[in-house]
């Protein structure tokens, strides 16, 4: 290998795979065992014991996984990573390893509508409170935490509204109180914002979205920046005291910048169980060898579908921080120049019904909720996710009567356009 680093596109093809040492296979195989065979009884112990790294059962490791994982962690600048069955299971993992009873997040109200009610339901009933503060106010963070605060939890760009967050303003605020800065990048990928770069210590992803960028696989992956002493205070009893199961080992001294991705695997994964399969994880390597190529296009399309909508009759808002006339646009010169992402929302000039005959005009979208395919899908939240609320609750969560949120494919822009403009003259104004 040469000297120099390698870049992101080729990072994105090779980084962690090389051809199969027994077969030769060039594209990595996928491993589809439960369970490994010991070379003796002595490699067993080791194994169990964390003496020596290797393959006892695919819930804690599998050699497509163990791909997968190197080359999430290195096109985020990261010491380690592990990959998990899905999103929201990786943000599990990542707080049951920093939180006890009794304990607070302090999140961004702006975060993924799923995390909203991970957050405000499920982990309630496992006493783990959160404080939420304003996505715009690095000032809010540092108000809101307190004694009982273990982490600092945001988007780098976040879904829907197009919020690009202040990550270098909000670390300063998580570094003062000694506690870690969470950032989910899922929406911007390594390729438009690293976080890292910008002083997160754990990066978070749902490569259900861009990074698999198919539509086809669900995954997560927690990259571990390597940059948090959890020995320095007593909030982190998990890597901070012994483990009695591994003959009293301390895990942030024993694996120093990799010991919260390696807790999260050997005490997380090992005991909650949320493992990827390794086919998921084969198609998700797939996805990624493209990523630098599709996220740009999938960028490019956007800007030019907000700059068809910003100048169309029946639309009344935009908001896409790729436009230069957005609250955001600054933020995001400074943190996803390449780009603004792909998903974004638009305001209807007819409110409720005018969406709904939106959805049902359009052709070429797909009418579901996701984003991050290479096919461009649409969704009219105060009809579906969001129909359960009240008007006023759906306008405080972003999902008012006339709210479309569009993730753009990478399909031809002039189609997608077409398919846009003619569903729009189907629309009451
Ligand atoms: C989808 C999504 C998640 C959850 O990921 P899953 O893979 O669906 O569990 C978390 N954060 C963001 C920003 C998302 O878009």
């Amino acid at each position: 290998m040469s000297e120099t680093t390698p870049g992101f596109n080729t990072l994105s093809i090779h980084a962690g795979a090389q051809p199969d040492p027994t077969t030769g296979a060039r594209s990595t195989p996928i491993y589809q065992t439960t369970a490994f065979v010991f070379e003796d009884v002595d490699h067993a112990a080791n194994l169990f014991g964390l003496q020596a790294f290797g393959n006892i059962y695919t819930r804690i490791t599998n050699p497509t996984t163990a791909v997968l994982e190197e080359r999430v962690a290195k096109l985020e600048g990261g010491t380690a990573a592990l990959a998990v069955a899905s999103g929201h299971s990786g943000q599990l993992l990542t707080f049951h390893t920093l939180m006890q009873p009794g304990c607070n997040i302090v999140a961004s109200k702006r975060l993924y509508g799923g995390s909203i009610n991970q957050l405000n339901h499920s982990f309630k009933s496992f006493g783990w409170e959160v404080k939420w503060a304003e996505a715009n106010d690095p000032q809010s963070f540092a108000d809101a935490i307190d004694e009982n605060t273990r982490c600092v939890f945001i988007e780098s760009l976040a879904n829907p509204g197009g919020v690009i967050m202040d990550i270098a303003a909000i670390s300063k605020v998580a570094k003062a109180a000694g506690v870690p800065l969470i950032v989910d990048n899922t929406m911007a990928t390594p390729y438009l914002c690293q976080p890292i770069q910008h002083g997160a210590d754990i990066v978070l992803h749902s490569l259900t979205k861009f990074m698999g960028g198919h539509g086809n696989s669900m995954g997560g992956a927690i990259v571990d920046a390597g940059t948090f002493d959890w020995m320095a205070s007593d909030k982190f009893p998990l890597l901070s005291t012994p483990r009695p199961e591994y003959n009293d080992m301390v895990l942030g001294t024993t694996f120093g910048t990799m010991a919260f991705a390696i807790c999260c695997r050997v005490l997380g994964l090992r005991d909650l169980g949320p493992a990827i399969s390794p086919q998921n994880a084969f198609y998700l390597l797939n996805g990624i060898e493209t990523l630098a190529l599709r996220m740009q296009r999938h960028c490019d399309n956007a800007l030019a579908v907000a700059r068809f909508l910003q100048n169309h009759e029946a639309v009344e808002w935009v908001s896409y921080a790729g436009l230069e006339t957005d609250p955001y646009h600054a933020l995001q010169q400074k943190y996803c120049p390449n780009g603004a992402g792909a998903v974004f929302t638009f305001g209807v000039k007819g409110g409720y019904d005018a969406g709904v005959q939106l959805v049902k005009s359009v052709e070429l979208f797909s009418h579901l909720a996701n984003i991050g395919d290479t096919r461009s899908l649409i969704i009219h939240p105060a009809s579906t996710t969001h129909r359960q609320l009240t008007d006023a609750q759906k306008t405080a969560a972003g999902a008012g009567p006339d709210v479309i949120r569009l993730s753009i494919g990478i399909e031809d822009a002039k189609d997608i356009i077409a398919d846009l403009e003619q569903a729009l003259a189907k629309v009451p104004v």
